[in-house]
């Protein structure tokens, strides 16, 4: 018995370890608007790689705001890109995607969609406060969310980064999977928005089908009577998360 006992307690912490499972956290925003008006806000991941120049250009056209998740990597390679968004600061706000586009996942050899997470809490608060700081010396403004790379959480990394003073941004439709759907998936899925869906779609990928889909959903949305908002100007609500066990080590 006492065998059994200590083998058990051996396994205790591995079994610990197994049963946290990053989180996606799913939101809205708590609309107080007329009755039959229709509100959504675009959220759109600047994670590495390059400026989707057509995504942007299209919003600036159609003047939809955008609340834009771009980690320091990313605004260090494109400089232009950069500079197209603060040109149009009306639209779009520019919050933080982490420094280096690590996951929010903690512990030695973790990682999310092969991505490694951070090995130690000390790696994930830089990972954000390093992110905001190349945020601030773009724009001169201090981030206020969140969006961690891949948009998976441990309970810890949520507790950190809630307590370094920033909002997680979840999402409600995950409008173009990380810019790997077709056009007409994207435009399907743009087609399920209802009122106070937050959509979450990609502008690094410039090869992708993203900014057709968008152009063409987004177009038949507004057609719609939809109207579009930024996050730092709304009440967001939480609708619980999934734990994504497939997904993650
Ligand atoms: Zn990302």
């Amino acid at each position: 018995m006492r065998r059994i006992l200590a083998f058990l307690l051996g396994l205790w912490p591995v079994l610990t370890i197994a049963s946290v499972h990053p989180v996606e956290l799913h939101q809205r925003l708590a609309l107080s608007g007329a009755p039959g008006e229709n509100v959504v806000a675009l959220t759109l991941d600047a994670c590495d790689g390059a400026f989707d120049a057509g995504v942007v250009r299209f919003l600036v056209e159609r003047r939809i705001p955008a609340t834009v998740f771009a980690t320091r990597k990313w605004l260090e390679r494109n400089p232009e890109g950069t500079a197209i968004l603060k040109r149009h600061a009306d639209l779009f706000d520019i919050e933080d995607h982490g420094a280096n586009h690590v996951p929010a996942v903690i512990g030695e050899g973790r990682r999310v969609y092969g991505i490694s997470g951070n090995p130690d809490v000390e790696h994930l608060r830089e990972e954000v406060s390093q992110g905001a700081e190349a945020i601030e010396e773009a724009t001169g403004l201090k981030p206020r969310w969140y969006r961690g790379a891949t948009a998976l959480y441990d309970p810890q990394a949520i507790e950190d980064i809630e307590a370094m003073g920033y909002r997680i941004a979840g999402f409600s439709l995950n409008v173009d999977a990380g810019a790997t759907l077709s056009k007409a998936e994207i435009v399907a899925r743009i087609r399920m928005a209802r009122n106070g869906d937050i959509l979450i779609a990609h502008m690094n990928k410039p090869r992708s089908d993203t900014a057709e889909g968008l152009a063409e959903g987004l177009k038949e949305l507004q057609a719609k009577g939809f109207r579009f908002v930024l996050l730092r100007d709304e009440t967001v609500v939480s609708t619980g998360g999934r734990a994504s066990r497939s997904l993650a080590v």
